[in-house]
């Protein structure tokens, strides 16, 4: 059977490096039938395509028109948060308060100790997986998103374990204690069947973000199916995917999004 997604709230648009508008993210996953979009565009920290602070008012104000012109979407602001600090601090505008944070560890932010964090961001690059000094890496990596969900409200921890190596199973127990969804992500497909596997075990919530860079992309979910299909995890146990021919009824969306 043919499934799509129920809401996709980790997408960019030309806020950060996406090449749609809000507006058109919001038109293309009305198209693919979903019920609530959210803009997720790189948090302000980041020196190269992060959205700019003094631009989320015109994000919000955006936002509220577009809400009323299509009433029956739910349409969120939120931002991908960069993790880069040692005291869990993320990269959030200063004065919106947002309807949603994701979160994940990209290169390019450089936080509260930018020399730190650039080394640590090279050596992530460089460091061979497995090799001497790797396993080093993967803790001050795993502390680090410990410490951010832990010091905030966290919706989504984005591709975990993608651009930096983690400790997954603490990762996940730390996700599960903070009812942080992990994302099986469209575009960097972090987790192989294994993991996803275990993570289910340890009681884990999955939801699928397309990380739409284009409109086009806005709905994405294949590749992640697979991958969970491939670990024995059924769609239906995916909190964001429902059968194509299913009806969303008001209430499949989280509590949280549907009192926004
Ligand atoms: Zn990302
Ligand atoms: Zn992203």
């Amino acid at each position: 059977m043919d499934y799509r997604l129920l809401w996709d709230i980790h997408t960019h648009t030309v806020y950060s490096h996406g090449t749609g508008t809000i507006e058109d993210n919001v038109k293309a996953a009305a198209a693919n039938g979903l019920r609530a979009v959210g803009i997720a565009d790189h948090g302000v920290g980041h020196a190269f395509f992060g959205m700019k602070d003094e631009k989320v008012p015109e994000m919000r104000r955006e936002i509220e028109r577009l809400r009323r012109a299509y009433p029956e979407m739910a349409i969120l602001l939120g931002t991908e948060a960069n993790i880069i600090d040692r005291d869990g601090a993320i990269d959030l505008p200063s004065a919106d308060p947002l309807d949603y944070v994701v979160a994940g560890y990209h290169f390019g932010a450089f936080g509260k100790e930018p020399a730190r964090a650039f080394a640590l961001g090279l050596v992530n690059r460089l460091v061979p997986a497995h090799g001497t000094g790797w396993e080093r890496v993967r803790k001050a990596n795993t502390a680090r998103v410990l410490a951010a969900l832990y010091a905030n409200r966290i919706r989504v921890l984005s591709h975990p374990g993608a651009k930096a190596p983690v400790d997954l199973m603490e990762v996940g127990a730390a996700c599960r204690e903070r009812g942080t969804l992990m994302e099986l992500n469209a575009k960097h497909m972090s987790l192989n069947a294994a993991e996803i596997r275990k993570l289910k075990e340890l009681g884990v919530t999955f939801c699928i973000g397309s990380d739409a860079h284009t409109p086009g992309d806005v709905g994405r979910l294949e590749g992640p199916l697979q991958v969970a299909a491939d670990a024995g995890l059924r769609p239906e146990e995916i909190v964001n995917v429902i059968p194509m021919n299913a009806k969303p009824e008001k209430g499949d969306l989280p509590e949280w999004m549907s009192s926004l």
